[in-house]
């Protein structure tokens, strides 16, 4: 859930930047400027100024910049959202709950279980696409008849995937898949199917899809 910019802007109205950034730094008065030592490299002589007027810390040592969640997240090591609650909860303001949009949304989402049953019915088809012939060659072979391939509800994942395409959206974004293990993550943050060029057996949630 994304949070709108007028709570970010009373939020960082209602907390006063020199007060949090005081409790980790020992800060000296320097005009409109306060400056000490920074927190995030190691120094002698202060080149760590706040600006409580504009809002934000600047480090000339390391180029550490930023407003006042921003120092949490960086100093205590929290998640932006986590950062915004402890502020919030500081500053006794309510961090908003998600708006209807948001709520609607959450409801299209499929359940786990749904997923599994689409991508369960996508490998289905696959094998009767002309792509699928290899996966039914083979499974004729191992002796299963085409009754029983229905009856299991076997299935063929391309070799050069698809599921992803074919089902990731509101209603199965992709942590979903993820979870449903359809779809593993890389190194580079991308994902793709996980089954690729192989025979596909339904893939059963704990409730015994
Ligand atoms: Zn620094």
């Amino acid at each position: 859930m994304s949070l709108p910019d007028s709570f970010l802007d009373e939020l960082r109205d209602r907390v006063s930047l020199v007060s949090v950034i005081g409790r980790r730094v020992k800060l000296e008065r320097k005009g409109r400027e306060h400056s000490g030592l920074c927190p995030f490299h190691t120094e002698k002589s202060p080149s760590f100024t706040v600006n409580e007027d504009k809002g934000f810390f600047h480090c000339f040592g390391c180029g550490a910049h930023g407003d006042v969640i921003g120092f949490e997240m960086r100093a205590r090591g929290l998640s932006f959202l986590d950062a915004v609650e402890q502020l919030a909860d500081e500053a006794g303001i309510e961090v908003p709950r998600a708006s209807p949009e948001e709520r609607a949304r959450d409801q299209r989402r499929a359940t786990l279980h749904e997923a599994l049953d689409a991508a369960t019915a996508w490998y289905e088809a696959r094998l009767r696409d002309p792509g699928g012939a290899e996966g039914l060659a083979y499974l004729h072979r191992r002796g299963l008849t085409d009754e029983t391939i229905a009856r299991f509800r076997l299935g063929w994942a391309p070799m050069g995937g698809g599921l992803k395409a074919a089902l990731m959206g509101d209603r199965f974004p992709e942590a979903l898949l993820i979870e449903a293990g359809l779809l593993h993550r890389r190194e580079d943050g991308s994902t793709r199917d996980l089954f690729r060029g192989r025979v596909t057996f339904p893939i059963t949630d704990r409730r015994g899809g």
